[in-house]
């Protein structure tokens, strides 16, 4: 008997406002899955997935019954999307384990549409068991970039392949055969975004329970920067009912590999994304020079005094306490005018400005960044913010915003492109056990 002990672990990250991973830990089935399409859509759009991943699993608790759950997952995700407006466009990624009875022996089935990932921990050495359905990871299947150029390429958040955009959706499929020591690894982009597969393995690596594994995980990445939604589940293989003892004698330790698929080649990938639109300098994480203090309004309070004739005591100690309420009021309006960021429109451009939309007591806001982003190009549910202005603490907080608008519209628009693309004409079977 094959057992398993999982945990996981979730956090909205550093700049995010909402957390639109979710996450499954239901013995036998774990998942995860990253929503997008605007803060809410996204939420719904991966909730929704969830459940029905959950309630058909159930119902046929099988390696097709988990093929069929993501796409029953897909339907769920497509048919809110089209019942509602506000939820136009949005998605979501989906890795999934289940452990099955394949009648002669239990194996962990994969099942998986997206970027989030599979890894595996096995003798101490990690292996991303999914491949990514992202541009540049589908032009460096086809052999178009180089690994080095896939990593570096600002349109790895464009997804080829997301559940929800479409009625039918193409599942990548593998299987693994458990021994005991496994670790699996389930993870969306906020993980490995900001960590190393180095790191990442280090700390699975660390013969802590799951739970303090996941958390681990979790910490880490959000220490790393935080800049999306982060998600973990860790699986651990505590008993293979002596497998391992068994099969070694005729299998050795034979190394594990990655899921074989087809070479992706959508015509979509021969032209220009849309996401060609998102220019680096809007996912660059300069950050601009802080603006210089204000006045800190004690060194008035010192001044003051100087600066009456003859002053009695009374006299000094009013114009103080008035010099320094003035100084806190001015510091007040001028940290209120001038010391936030929005985010708001440019003619036909997306900008980021200096100060308050409007303007505050005389004090005009300044455009401080052309985001190189198309207002056309945003989800129609953001232009209200946007015509208002959106408000932001800080340029990096500004600037990882308009990132996230322009990755979803990017996202919406290479879905609905990529959902109109006919599937590979060949689509391999589930590949045979690792081992
Ligand atoms: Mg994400």
């Amino acid at each position: 008997m094959t057992t398993l002990v999982a945990a996981g672990a979730t956090d909205v990250g550093k700049v995010r406002s909402g957390n639109e991973d979710e996450l499954l830990i239901a013995e036998p089935l774990y998942a995860v899955a990253d929503g997008m399409g605007g803060h809410a859509a996204g939420e719904v759009a991966s909730a929704a997935a969830m459940e029905a991943l959950l309630v058909a699993f159930d119902g046929n608790p099988s390696g097709a019954g988990l093929v069929d759950a993501v796409r029953d997952a897909n339907r769920a995700v497509w048919e809110q999307s089209r019942e509602r407006s506000e939820l136009r466009g949005m998605g979501t990624t989906m890795t999934a384990v289940a452990l099955i009875d394949e009648g002669d022996e239990e194996v962990l089935a994969i099942a998986h549409v997206g970027d989030s990932r599979a890894y595996l921990l096995r003798d101490g050495e990690l292996t991303q068991v999914t491949e990514d359905h992202s541009v540049p990871e589908e032009l460096r299947r086809a052999g178009r970039l180089s690994p080095e150029e896939a990593a570096a390429d600002p349109r790895k958040h464009v997804l080829t392949r997301v559940l929800g955009v479409d009625s039918e959706v193409e599942v990548d499929t593998a299987q693994l055969v458990p021994y005991r020591g496994d670790r699996l690894l389930l993870a969306s982009d906020g993980l490995f975004g900001e960590l190393s597969d180095d790191e990442i393995a280090s700390i699975l690596r660390r013969r802590s329970e799951p739970e303090r594994v996941a958390q681990q995980l979790v910490t880490m990445a959000k220490d790393a920067g935080g800049a999306d939604n982060i998600t973990v589940v860790v699986i651990d293989v505590t008993d293979d009912d002596d497998r391992a003892a068994k099969a070694s004698a005729k299998v050795g330790s034979q190394p594990v590999t990655a899921m074989p698929r087809p070479v992706f080649a959508s015509p979509a990938l021969d032209a220009d994304p849309p996401t060609e639109r998102i220019p680096r300098a809007v996912l660059t994480e300069d950050r601009p020079s802080p603006p210089p203090p204000p006045t800190p309004p004690t060194r008035a309070t010192k001044e003051a005094p100087k600066k009456t004739r003859r002053p009695n005591l009374a006299t000094v100690a009013f114009l103080a306490v008035l010099i320094l309420i003035l100084g806190l009021a001015a510091t007040a309006i001028l940290v209120a005018a001038r010391g936030s960021y929005y985010v708001g429109v440019d003619g036909d451009d997306v900008a980021i400005f200096k100060g308050r939309p409007g303007g505050l007591l005389g004090f005009e806001p300044t455009l401080e960044e052309r985001t190189g982003v198309r207002v056309a190009d945003v989800l129609p549910s953001r232009l209200e913010d946007l015509r208002k202005g959106k408000q932001e603490p800080s340029m990096a907080a500004a600037r990882s915003y308009v990132r996230e608008i322009a990755e979803e519209g990017a996202k919406a628009l290479m879905a609905t492109t990529t959902s109109t693309i006919p599937p590979p004409a060949s689509v391999a079977p589930p590949s045979a056990p690792l081992r």
